[in-house]
């Protein structure tokens, strides 16, 4: 079996739509497919009929911040026609939308004109993030590339990392509790922690009731899947994997193309 519990659509920052994310799931043999995307649930209303192939999870992938950090929380199998999600997804749309703007000035401070509008006009839907304004960074010739405009603007640490209007990590685990959906932490390894503040950062995410972490996410390397699961098991919690995927390039893992989950590990499914 094929589990792929980490994925995005045209709803946030993929580039296939619910229907077209299925269709290639399935032709990559995934028999489990979650939809996480960012801080929405809208693809749950643009599904194909039943597809008899694949096992959709609804789920959620968060945006929160832990002490300086912004960090992500998928909720997995979650109602998404549940109040707590509803709740949670229009505070964080008002988040992001509070927020686009204060990237904006944050560029124009680094002597970037019109970044937010350029950015706005980008996004449809309730999504505006910070793909948007690499990619208007990008179209206005102002950066070489996606990458090279996270690695300029927009990454960790840079002007455009704005956090501090997201809810808290706490409020987001309640928010997937209340939706009956498991708290699995995203992609520890992005964080780029070192394994010490990574161990405390888990023991809080157990401590507000978050149950699972990624143990493989996208591409990884052996010896990193190995790390994530013997840190998975001191801490007791559920094992998720993920490609991550948002589209087909070089940047992120394809759908269901993952390595398996160590042995050594409880699978999260093993609790849907
Ligand atoms: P936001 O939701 O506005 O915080 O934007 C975060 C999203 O930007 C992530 O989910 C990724 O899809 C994308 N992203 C982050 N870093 C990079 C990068 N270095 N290159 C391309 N996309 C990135
Ligand atoms: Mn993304
Ligand atoms: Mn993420
Ligand atoms: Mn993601």
């Amino acid at each position: 079996m094929i589990f792929d519990l980490h994925s995005h659509t045209t709803f946030s920052d993929g580039v296939l739509s619910p229907p077209e994310l299925l269709l290639r799931a399935t032709e990559n043999g995934v028999d489990v497919l979650a939809i996480t995307d960012h801080d929405t649930v809208d693809a749950f209303q643009d599904l194909p009929p039943a597809c008899e192939k694949i096992t959709l999870v609804p789920g959620i992938e968060f945006s929160t911040q832990w002490e300086s950090t912004g960090i992500h929380v998928l909720g997995l199998n979650i109602d998404p026609g549940s109040d707590a999600i509803s709740a949670g997804s229009r505070f964080q749309t008002d988040a992001r939308a509070e927020r686009a703007r204060r990237i904006g000035e944050n560029l124009e401070k680094q002597g970037i004109e019109g970044a937010f509008a350029g950015a706005a006009a980008l996004s449809a839907g309730s999504y505006i993030g910070r793909p948007h304004f690499a990619k208007h960074l990008v179209n206005t010739g102002q950066s070489k590339s996606i990458q090279a405009a996270f690695k300029q603007y927009l990454g960790m640490g840079k002007a455009g990392d704005v956090r501090q209007h997201w809810a808290g990590l706490a409020q987001v685990i309640e928010w997937i509790r209340d939706a009956n959906g498991i708290a699995v932490l995203a992609h520890p390894l992005k964080y780029k922690m070192t394994r010490t503040r990574l161990k405390r950062l888990l023991d809080y995410f157990i401590q507000e009731g978050g149950q699972g972490m990624e143990v493989v996410s996208g591409k990884q390397l052996p010896y990193q899947t190995a790390g994530m699961a013997q840190l998975c098991e001191e801490k007791n919690l559920l094992a998720s994997c993920g490609s991550d995927f948002h589209m087909p390039d070089k940047v992120w893992a394809e759908l269901g193309k993952l390595a398996p989950l160590p042995r050594n590990v409880t699978p999260v499914w093993d609790r849907f």
